[in-house]
């Protein structure tokens, strides 16, 4: 089964994301954790992209798309996977359709998590990040056993640079611009499917399955 997970910055994309990759059996690929990894890696990709994720940008076609494709094709991904924050721009939508149809496959389901933006800038403020294995919390809804630790791996939890109000306003910006159309895109191809995500993330999970089944 092959997912996209669609959705504003801060829907909630990640969090579904990971209960779908654990019930399904499939690999989560989430293209910010791999750059996020890069970035903690000191890699020149890493230092590349920083430029853009500072600022709320998307980080360029190029260089994204190519990661992506080369994710996918490794082992674990041959009976499916969950993308999280890909794609995001039409570009890399074609790009990933013509890489698919060449060895006669297709994308399964997009799955819209719908939040406005006035839920967003909430989940965003609170949201707490592992840089380390990429556990995601958030202060309200989702604590952390122990303040401020990670209850998977015990690294510091962060706010990330790219979740603080000053950059949140920008992101939500580039989704409406460079992201939102792909939900027309992936509706006229017949597989979108929209869920609630202002509910509760256990009552959303529930609408994802429904689809899914
Ligand atoms: P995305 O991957 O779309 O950027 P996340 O999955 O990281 O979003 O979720 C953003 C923040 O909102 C996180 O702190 C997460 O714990 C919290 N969150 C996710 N889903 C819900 C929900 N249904 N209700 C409340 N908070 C949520
Ligand atoms: P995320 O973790 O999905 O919220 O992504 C964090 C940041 O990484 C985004 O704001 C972008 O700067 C960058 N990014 C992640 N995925 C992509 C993508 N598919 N295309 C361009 N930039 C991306």
């Amino acid at each position: 089964m092959k997912i996209i997970m669609l959705g504003a910055p801060g829907a909630g994309k990640g969090t579904q994301a990971k209960m779908i990759a654990e019930k399904y059996g499939v690999p989560h690929i989430s293209t910010g954790d791999i750059f996020r990894a890069n970035i903690k890696n000191g890699t020149d990709l890493g230092m590349e992209a920083k430029k853009y994720m500072d600022q709320g940008l998307l980080v360029p076609d190029e260089l994204t798309v190519k990661i992506l494709l080369d994710r996918v094709a490794q082992e674990d991904c041959k009976n499916g996977y969950v993308l999280d924050g890909f794609p995001r721009t039409i570009p890399q939508a074609e790009v990933l359709d013509r890489a698919l149809s060449e060895i006669g496959d297709q994308i399964d389901f997009a799955i819209n998590v719908d939040v406005p933006d006035e839920n967003i800038v909430k989940r965003m403020g609170g949201r707490r990040a592992c840089l380390s294995c990429g556990a995601t919390y958030h202060i309200e809804h989702v604590p952390p056993k122990t303040e401020g630790i990670c209850d998977v791996c015990g690294a510091s939890l962060v706010l990330r640079d790219d979740d603080k109000p000053e950059t949140v306003g920008n992101r939500l910006e580039v989704y409406h611009k460079q992201t939102q159309p792909l939900i027309d895109f992936y509706q006229a191809k017949g597989i979108l499917k929209t869920v609630d995500g202002t509910v509760d993330m256990k009552d959303v999970f529930a609408s994802i399955v429904a689809v899914l089944s």
